[in-house]
This record gives structure tokens, C-alpha cells and sequence, in this order.
């Protein structure tokens, strides 16, 4: 079945392979007898599916050991609440403000302890990103915090800063939402990771925490139960009912993602070649056309979400209705930055940005 390309930026596109097994397994999981959805999570069925989805989630990220996987709910938002219950201990926490995501996080912090802002790109609009040793960092803060992907703003990260060279003891918090296995993650960097999975991963319901296991344990005395890190380990993500069918979705992603190749390259790295790829293809033609702009700084720009805008706002409406006859969907940008944005997660393929960059050509050519 031919599917239009979908550039939402969550909930996004998943690979139609993990769709079509679904589908096949709806109603009877490998012979079960029952759907994913309607099995007890502490069967031995939903057992091996939870245990496999971890095992792959370990491999594919290369998580070190001493890490524990989470399998959470809430969403990005919640742990934006979860993390200071967890981590902060009512002290300190540092805070780099890149965009909408980050600056929602420093806003939540206020209620669990003492947050700082060390950094922001405020000043640019949102379109840079300030370097690691401007980061005015404070003695003693329990954790610092960055979205190492700007899902609205298009900013990513591209190289984890490496808090001790920093003069920093804290661990460093990600927020990695919407750029989770897309690329690797350096892990000595790296105390705590979490996202939502409907960007890359699976469907909405799933929130994903990698944790270092020396920052369990120190939650605050008011922090639910559910969302204790240290309860959620200790129970294997099952201290309350998991989001089941979300874990079974995201495992299903995860054997995808496991078989992909490009030349000797699998997994995750392969994912990585061709999500840069598919962003060089689209940011090379932007910057070389005389309609569409994207603003933000070269050495910044997101592989994962691209706004861009058309210097003619007028043709905005044209813009989209003809994307969409063409079969290429969800390209609208965020309100609060207009203009269009494409998302391009690992269920893109580079045919559909191909697809998008011929289409832009057309109606650029179209108006001249
Ligand atoms: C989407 C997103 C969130 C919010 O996730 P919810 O699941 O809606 O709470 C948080 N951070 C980033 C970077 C995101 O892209």
C-alpha cells in the first residue's frame, strides 16, 4: 500500500512494517489466543515483550549497565515535574533555555526546589545555541538541563557538553523527546535521559527514562510513588500498570530499527547516515532557494525538525493545500513560529524528503 508522507511532528509517522504487524497481531499474539492490549502485564506473554523491548532499547542506544530503562507515562511534560521531584532534593537545579521545550522545564521547576537559568538563545530568537562555556554554571546544583533537541524551534544539539571539563559535578538532564534514535548517545555524558515516545519511537502513552543508577533513590518525600524512580526501577517499570500496547508498539520499532542497513552500518549508526541524509538534502535546497529561509544557525540546525518559511507568507495556504494533493502531509509549522516544518524521524524515508524538495521546486518555479 502506497501511504502519503507524513511530516507531523508528533504524533508522528511510524514505519508501515510495524503497523502491518500489528495488524496481523490484533487479534492473536504469536498464537496467544488474545491482542496485546487485552493481556495482563504480569503474564508471562507481556513479560517477554517488555523484557525484549528493553533488551533491544539496551542494544540499540548502547545504554551502559549501570543505567536502568524506565518505562514511564506522563509524557515529556510530566517528567518536566518528575525530574526536580526526583533529582533536585529542593536545591538547585541549572537550566539552558533554547526554545519552547526548555523553557517549559525551567517554568515547571519552580515548584520542586530553586531552578537557575545559565543559558539562553532568547536574544536570537530561538535560532542559536549559546556555547557550553558561556554557561554561567552554579556551584553545588543537583542536575543540569537541556533539550538536546528544540522539536519546535528546530535547534539540536550535536555535541553533549561535558559538564566536569566544565568545572560542573552535576549530572547532566536531556531532553531527548524528539531525537531519540536518531543518532548515538555519549553516555559518560549523560546522567539522566527521557522523552515521549511519539516523536521516534512508538505511539503516544509511553514515556521513556534512561537513568544512572547513583540518582535513584532521592526523590522528594511528596513525589507520587508512581513516579519515584527508585519505585519504578525496583518493580521493572511495573509498580503500576505500564502502557502496555505503547511498549509493545515501541518494542515492534525497535526490531525495525535494528534491521536497518546502510552499507556496513545497522541500527541506530544506520539511522544516522540517512537522517543526515535526508536533512543535508532539505537544508542544501532551502539555502540555495529564493522562496524558502530557514533561520537557524548552521552549526545548530536539527536533522529532526525543520521549520522553514516562505518569504511570501501569502502563499502559505497554496503552500499546503498542493502538499497535501500531492501526498505529503502535517506540514503546517508550529503556531508560535509559523511558517511550515518538516519532520523528518527515522520512519522517513529519503524518498518522501525527495518527494518534498520536488514538490517545493514545483511551486517555487510555479510562482517565479
Ligand atoms: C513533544 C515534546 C515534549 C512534550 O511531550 P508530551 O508527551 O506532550 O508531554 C517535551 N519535550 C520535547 C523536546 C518534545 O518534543
Amino acid at each position: 500500500m502506497n501511504r502519503p508522507y507524513n511530516f507531523s511532528a508528533g504524533p508522528a509517522a511510524m514505519p508501515a512494517e510495524v503497523l502491518q504487524q500489528a495488524a496481523t497481531d490484533m487479534l492473536d499474539w504469536q498464537g496467544s489466543g488474545m491482542g496485546v492490549m487485552e493481556m495482563s502485564h504480569r503474564g508471562t506473554e507481556f513479560m517477554s515483550i517488555i523484557a525484549a523491548a528493553e533488551a533491544d532499547l539496551r542494544e540499540l542506544l548502547s545504554v551502559p549497565s549501570h543505567f536502568r530503562i524506565l518505562f514511564m507515562q506522563g509524557g515529556g511534560l510530566a517528567e518536566n515535574a518528575i525530574v526536580p521531584l526526583n533529582l533536585s532534593r529542593g536545591g538547585v537545579m541549572d537550566f539552558v533555555v533554547t526554545g519552547s521545550w526548555s523553557q517549559k522545564s525551567f517554568k515547571e521547576a519552580h515548584k520542586y526546589g530553586q531552578p537557575r537559568l545559565v543559558a539562553s538563545n532568547e536574544t536570537s530568537a530561538h535560532t542559536t545555541l549559546p556555547t557550553p562555556s558561556s554557561w554561567q554554571l552554579s556551584g553545588g546544583a543537583r542536575y543540569v538541563h537541556l533539550c538536546s533537541n528544540e522539536t519546535i524551534h528546530g535547534v539540536e544539539v550535536h555535541e553533549l557538553p561535558d559538564l566536569k571539563a566544565l568545572g560542573s559535578d552535576a549530572p547532566l538532564v536531556i531532553d531527548f523527546s524528539s531525537h531519540v534514535a536518531s543518532r548515538s548517545v555519549d553516555w559518560s555524558r549523560v546522567g539522566l535521559a527521557f522523552g515521549g515516545a511519539q516523536k521516534n519511537l512508538g505511539p503516544a502513552g509511553l514515556t521513556l527514562v534512561v537513568v544512572r543508577e547513583d540518582l535513584l533513590g532521592h526523590a522528594l518525600s511528596v513525589c507520587p510513588s508512581a513516579f519515584d524512580y527508585k519505585t519504578v526501577a525496583d518493580n521493572g517499570s511495573m509498580y503500576n500498570t505500564p502502557p502496555t500496547y505503547a511498549i509493545y508498539m515501541a518494542g515492534l520499532t525497535f526490531q525495525w530499527l535494528k534491521r536497518q542497513r546502510e552499507g556496513s552500518l545497522s541500527g541506530v549508526a544506520a539511522m544516522e547516515q540517512r537522517n543526515m541524509a535526508k536533512a543535508e538534502l532539505l537544508y542544501g535546497f532551502i539555502d540555495n532557494s529564493q522562496l524558502y529561509l530557514n533561520k537557524v544557525d548552521k552549526d545548530c540546525r536539527s536533522r529532526m525538525n525543520i521549520p522553514f518559511f516562505l518569504r511570501d507568507e501569502t502563499r502559505n495556504d497554496a503552500f499546503l493545500v498542493g502538499a497535501k494533493a500531492r501526498g505529503l502531509l502535517q506540514l503546517k509549522g508550529h503556531k508560535s513560529v509559523g511558517g511550515m516544518r518538516a519532520s523528518l524521524y527515522n520512519a522517513m524515508p529519503l524518498a518522501g524528503v525527495q518527494a518534498l524538495v520536488a514538490y517545493m521546486r514545483e511551486f517555487e518555479q510555479k510562482q517565479a
